[in-house]
C-alpha cells in the first residue's frame, strides 16, 4: 500500500523528492493567491475552500504538537539522566538561543535607524489601517498592557492539564521538564511512564510522516488563501518597511547562522539547510514554529541529530526561541517612531530591542502572535493612543506575508542552535548528516 502510494505521488510530482513539491506549491500558491486576489468575486468558493484544505492541513500538524512535545520532552530528559548533563545542555541552550536573539534584535534597529524606512509615511500609514481593523486592535492594545509583570508568572501552571487542554506550549513545557527531571531520580521504578511516553513519541513520530504526504496540497491552499487577501502588489506598497525586514532576516538566515554553525561546531551550512529543508518550506507555508515542530524534530533526527538533543532543544525553541519575530518587532517599532515623528533616546532603543526579546520570546509559536506582543514593545514610546491604532493596524494589514518569512527564521534558528549543541556534545551522526543524496524522505 505505501509503496503505490509513493508511486503515485512520485508520479504525481514527476518522479521529484517531497521538498520539490513543497517548493512549487509555495511557487503556485503565490500565483494562484495573486490572480484570486485580482478577480475576487468570481472565487470566492474556491478560497473557502482552499481555506478548508489549508487548516485542516495545520490542525493535523497541530493535533500532534502537544503529545510530541510531552513525549519528546518526557523521553529525551529521561535519557539524559545526569542533571549536571541536563543542566549543561541547557546552560548551553539559553547562551546560543540568547546570542541569535541580541544578533537579530542589534541587526533589526542598526538597519532601521540606517535606512529611516518610516520617514514621510505617516500619511501613508494612515490611509492603509482600515477602520474595522483599527475597531479590532484596540482590545489588543488594552489586553497587552500591563502584561509583563505577569508574563513569568503565567508560565507556571497552575493545573498542567488545564494547560494541556488550553495548549499553553510555556507552562506545558515547564511542567514536563519538571516531571521529566523527578522522573530521572527516581530509579527503575520511571520505566512503565517512560515507555508509554516513548511509545506516544514513536506513534505522533509516524502520524507526523502520514501528514507529510498532505504537504504540498496544504501548503499550497494556505500560501494561495494568504496571497489572496493581500495580493502581490502589497511588496510595492509597503515596499520601504518590507525591504529592510526582508533584509534582516536574510543577514540573520544567510549570514548570522552560517556564522555561529561555523564558528562553534563543524557543521556545514548548506548541507544543514538542506537536512531541514522540509521544516522550512512548511514553516513557510503554516507560519507556525509550533505547527512546524513536528517535522522540524522529523528532519532533524532522520539527518544525523541525536533525539537526545532534539527532543529537548526544538521543543523548547519553538516556544521561547523566536529571534526572527524579535527582529520584525525591532524594525517595526522604530518604524513607527520615526512615521509619526517622534525622537528617541538612545536608552529607549535599547529598551525597545529588550522588550522585542521578552515579548518576542513569550508570544506562541502560531500565525500573528509576534504582532499581538508587539503591544508590549510599543506601549510607552510617546505615540498619541490614535497613532497607536492607526500603527498596530498597518502592521497587522501586512502581516501575513511579514509572518510567513520570520516563521522561517524562528524555525531555522531553532534547528542552527540544536546542531551546534549535537556538535559540542557529540551527538551527530555525521555520516548521515553529510550523505544528503541518501537522505530519506520524511515518510
Ligand atoms: N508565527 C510566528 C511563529 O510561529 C510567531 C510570530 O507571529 O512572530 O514562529
Amino acid at each position: 500500500m505505501k509503496l503505490h502510494l509513493q508511486t503515485l505521488f512520485v508520479a504525481v510530482g514527476l518522479g521529484i523528492k517531497r521538498n520539490w513539491h513543497i517548493f512549487l506549491s509555495i511557487i503556485a500558491g503565490l500565483l494562484f493567491g495573486n490572480f484570486l486576489h485580482e478577480n475576487p468575486t468570481v472565487f470566492e468558493p474556491l478560497v473557502r475552500l482552499l481555506n478548508i484544505v489549508g487548516q485542516a492541513f495545520i490542525r493535523v500538524i497541530q493535533m500532534v504538537v502537544i503529545p510530541l512535545v510531552c513525549s519528546a520532552i518526557v523521553v529525551g530528559i529521561s535519557s539524559i539522566g545526569d542533571s549536571k548533563q541536563i543542566g549543561k545542555f541547557g546552560k548551553k541552550m539559553i547562551l546560543y538561543y540568547g546570542l541569535i536573539t541580541v544578533f537579530a534584535v542589534v541587526i533589526g534597529a542598526v538597519l532601521v535607524l540606517g535606512f529611516k524606512p518610516g520617514v514621510g509615511v505617516q500619511e501613508f500609514i494612515s490611509q492603509t489601517s482600515a477602520l474595522e481593523i483599527q475597531n479590532q486592535v484596540n482590545s489588543v492594545i488594552a489586553e497587552q498592557k500591563g502584561q509583563i509583570g505577569n508574563i513569568f508568572l503565567n508560565m507556571i501552571p497552575q493545573n498542567p492539564l488545564e494547560s494541556l487542554a488550553k495548549g499553553e506550549m510555556i507552562p506545558i513545557i515547564f511542567f514536563a521538564l519538571i516531571f521529566s527531571l523527578a522522573l530521572s531520580k527516581v530509579g527503575e521504578i520511571n520505566r512503565p511512564i517512560v515507555s508509554f511516553f516513548e511509545s506516544v513519541f514513536a506513534a505522533t513520530m509516524k502520524i507526523t510522516d502520514w501528514i507529510m504526504i498532505f504537504a504540498a496540497p496544504g501548503i499550497f491552499a494556505l500560501t494561495t488563501v494568504a496571497v489572496s487577501s493581500f495580493g502581490l502588489s502589497i511588496f510595492s506598497t509597503i515596499s520601504k518597511f518590507f525591504a529592510v525586514v526582508f533584509l534582516g532576516f536574510c543577514i540573520q538566515f544567510f549570514i548570522v547562522y552560517p556564522l555561529i554553525l561555523k564558528l562553534f561546531s563543524k557543521v556545514p551550512f548548506s548541507t544543514f539547510y538542506t537536512a531541514i529543508i522540509e521544516a522550512l518550506l512548511v514553516a513557510f507555508g503554516t507560519a507556525s514554529s509550533s505547527a512546524t515542530l513536528p517535522l522540524t524534530i522529523a528532519c532533524c533526527e532522520k539527518r544525523g541529530i541525536s533525539h537526545k538533543i532534539c527532543s529537548f532543544v526544538l521543543p523548547l525553541g519553538a516556544t521561547l526561541n523566536m529571534d526572527g519575530t524579535a527582529l520584525f518587532q525591532t524594525v517595526a517599532v522604530i518604524f513607527l517612531t520615526q512615521a509619526y515623528g517622534v525622537t528617541l533616546e538612545p536608552i529607549q532603543i535599547i529598551q525597545i530591542m529588550i522588550l522585542a526579546i521578552i515579548a518576542s520570546s513569550t508570544c506562541a509559536g502560531i500565525p500573528g502572535a509576534g504582532l499581538i506582543t508587539i503591544a508590549l514593545v510599543l506601549n510607552g514610546l510617546g505615540l498619541t493612543p490614535q497613532q497607536l491604532v492607526e500603527g498596530f493596524a498597518f502592521l497587522f494589514a501586512i502581516d501575513r506575508v511579514v509572518d510567513m518569512i520570520r516563521t522561517t527564521v524562528n524555525v531555522a534558528s531553532d534547528a542552527v542552535v540544536a546542531a551546534v549543541i549535537a556538535d559540542n556534545e557529540n551527538e551527530i551522526d555525521y555520516d548521515l548528516l553529510n550523505n544528503t543524496e541518501q537522505y530519506k524522505e520524511i515518510i
